[in-house]
């Protein structure tokens, strides 16, 4: 019997329903798979079988025996730190260049840099992810809506989100301290030019900076801007000098970013 690593964020999934619906909901059929810390091979054993080519990092090699049992002559498991593997290099060299699906029920301290490595490797399309419900309310969070916040703009801007399903902590063994969300995670066409994509984050997250100031006073503070160029950008929005970062959908910010700066 594996004992469970709290260090390395161990929570198991048993529940073949869940299982098979996060496997279905990645739509993998003949597809490359990457997957991220596969653990006892709950959901292996299924992408395995539908996948074209499967490949995983799993940081602990006492897994190893168990996890070879699932495998098959196109899968392979890289026992090794996903934050700290040459991942780029890995995947162009397994999958060839060809499109690859992350799918992976992660460990939660490492969520927010697995999302980041995901948007920055060209060839990873799709994620499949399961975060904390908190994390996961923010990512598809939408203006107006308290967990709307810097990274849930940011992340929507690059992919299109959505909820799979919600998974209560009783479902995992040992039970976590907290309940857990299914994401997927879609990139998609960006509409800025990529010269004004860093422009655009920067102004997202100082937007969001500080929660009590309004809009207009983060921006020209932040940017170092005339308040009165900003204020002009705003009102050419339909929005005022009394405007606060929540109430700016995806597209709103996209417009104040070219406003601004084209
Ligand atoms: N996928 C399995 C399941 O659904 O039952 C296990 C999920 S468990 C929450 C997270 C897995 O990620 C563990 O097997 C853990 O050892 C592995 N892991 C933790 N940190 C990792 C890292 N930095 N790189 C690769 N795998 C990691």
């Amino acid at each position: 019997m594996h004992q469970a690593k709290k260090r390395f964020g161990q929570n198991f999934l048993t529940d073949k329903n869940l299982l098979k619906k996060i496997v279905d909901s990645a739509q993998i059929h003949d597809k490359n798979v990457l997957e991220i810390g596969p653990g006892l091979g709950a959901l292996t054993q299924f992408i395995v079988k539908d996948a074209k080519k499967y490949l995983a990092y799993e940081i602990d090699y006492s897994l190893k025996d168990v996890l070879e049992n699932f495998l098959s002559e196109d899968s392979n498991i890289i026992f090794q730190d996903f934050l700290e593997s040459d991942v780029t290099n890995d995947l162009d060299t397994y999958f060839k260049g060809e499109p690859i699906h992350l799918i992976g029920n992660l460990p939660y301290y490492i969520t927010t840099p697995i999302i980041f490595k995901f948007l920055e490797i060209d060839q990873l399309k799709t994620a499949t992810i399961m975060v904390q419900k908190e994390v996961g309310d923010r990512m598809i969070s939408k203006k107006n809506l308290k967990s709307y916040n810097a990274f849930s703009a940011i992340l929507q801007y690059f992919t299109d989100v959505r909820l799979v399903v919600n998974v209560n902590r009783k479902m995992f063994n040992p039970v976590p301290k907290v309940d857990s969300m299914v994401v997927q995670l879609t990139k998609k066409e960006t509409k800025l030019d990529k010269s004004l994509e860093l422009k655009f984050i920067q102004i997202v997250k100082l937007s969001f900076m500080h929660k009590r100031k309004t809009l207009l006073n983060n921006l020209s503070t932040g940017l170092n801007e005339d308040k009165a160029k900003i204020l002009e950008s705003l009102k050419s929005l339909n929005l005022d000098e009394k405007t606060r970062a929540e109430s700016l959908s995806v597209d709103d910010f996209i417009t104040l970013t070219e406003k601004l700066y084209k």
